[in-house]
């Protein structure tokens, strides 16, 4: 048994065969997949029913149950999805104007235990399976065309690559949904294996990889992973891959008030991100969370000095507004609140 959402295109004639079902249905069964878009094979008319009690029992269609959805005042809308084991994960989608982005989970918590991040506050439960991440694409995309993905829900993508890249080569498929590769934006904290693999895939992903702290003392105290793959195994790296891809590295700096917001620290982040040739700089000001109330939103006069001292050192920057702020913001936060309403009641 394999699940659908799980083959990838031209996957689906060789393995009909080895099944002993007809190969040429494959084209039928991707045109009910990707341009009909079906969630049940019993929606999928053109084939005949006994081909369809095939479909079924061999590649089930992956369930997912619509558990929340809460909207904010600037349209982004953020949904929670259970799968069929109870868990559940959050994926957002962030109108704006000509496109329409969807942010996508890539396991139930995670492991990392980045100090602001509400998603591994509690840490990992699993990882996704590739179709429960193509699951959440599906789900997104009823509320409207998808231009783009980013990989910035709950989870660490390179600590789940093969299901992470076997996901988002499905939905760059040319006969499956054919979201083009540099719409697809991967995000890590810095999980040093991954970029090598990365590289080597040879399709165009945009790849960030979030910082947060120009020094080891710093990045120490606010990302764990930084003891495993300190600046100096992660610039080189980061390095080694823009060569390599000949494509720029986005460095995502969530800006705190009063620890890592200083002009030393823009400095010292400026220095650090030269080391890289084609590098860029989101700076993103925290979102409060509930597990750290000491962490605060730096004002917008720190902000823009830190931004300046960036441009100054011609690093090209983009300081980020916040989007969905009344829709349980931060990452994970609809589903620590709903794990939290299940615990009251
Ligand atoms: N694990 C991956 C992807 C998920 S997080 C990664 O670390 O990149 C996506 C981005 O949101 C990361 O840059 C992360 O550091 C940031 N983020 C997490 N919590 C945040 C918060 N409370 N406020 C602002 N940004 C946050």
């Amino acid at each position: 048994m394999r699940p659908a959402w799980s083959i990838l295109p031209d996957e689906w004639k060789p393995i009909l065969t080895e099944k002993g079902l007809r190969a040429f249905r494959a084209d039928q069964i991707l045109q009910s997949l990707y341009r009909d878009y079906i969630d049940d094979w019993d929606l999928a008319t053109t084939l005949p029913k006994d081909f369809r009690e095939a479909l079924k029992s061999e590649f089930p269609i992956t369930k997912t149950e619509l558990v929340d959805v809460s909207e904010s005042a600037d349209g982004t809308k953020k949904l929670l999805l259970k799968y069929t084991d109870g868990e559940a994960v959050e994926t957002v989608l962030i109108p704006a104007t000509g496109r329409f982005t969807q942010c996508i989970s890539t396991q139930v918590g995670c492991a990392m235990g980045c100090a602001f991040c509400a998603s591994g506050s509690r840490g990992v439960v699993r990882s996704l399976t590739a179709d429960e991440i193509v699951a959440e694409y599906m789900a997104g995309r009823k509320f409207g065309e998808i231009t783009n993905i980013v990989v910035m829900g709950m989870g660490e993508p390179f600590a789940n690559y093969d299901e992470v890249m076997r996901a988002l080569k499905l939905i760059n498929a040319g006969k499956g949904p054919n979201l083009g590769a540099r719409h697809i934006t991967i995000s890590t904290c810095g999980v040093v294996p991954g970029f090598e693999k990365l590289a080597a895939e040879g399709i165009q992903f945009e790849l960030s990889v979030s910082l947060h702290a120009p020094n080891d003392e710093l990045r120490n105290e606010l990302m764990p992973v930084n003891k495993r793959w300190p600046l100096d195994v992660l610039l080189p790296t980061c390095a080694a891959y823009t060569e390599k891809t000949k494509r720029i590295i986005t460095f995502e700096y969530t800006v705190i008030a009063g620890v890592n917001d200083s002009r030393a620290c823009a400095e010292e982040l400026a220095r650090q991100v030269k080391r890289v040739p084609m590098a860029k700089v989101n700076l993103i000001p925290l979102s409060p969370v509930d597990h750290r109330p000491d962490f605060k939103t730096p004002d917008e006069k720190t902000l823009l000095m830190f931004l300046d001292v960036l441009m100054k050192n011609r690093i090209q920057t983009m300081l980020r507004r916040s989007r969905g702020k009344d829709a349980n913001a931060a990452c994970g936060q609809l589903r620590l609140r709903n794990l939290k309403r299940t615990t009251i009641s």
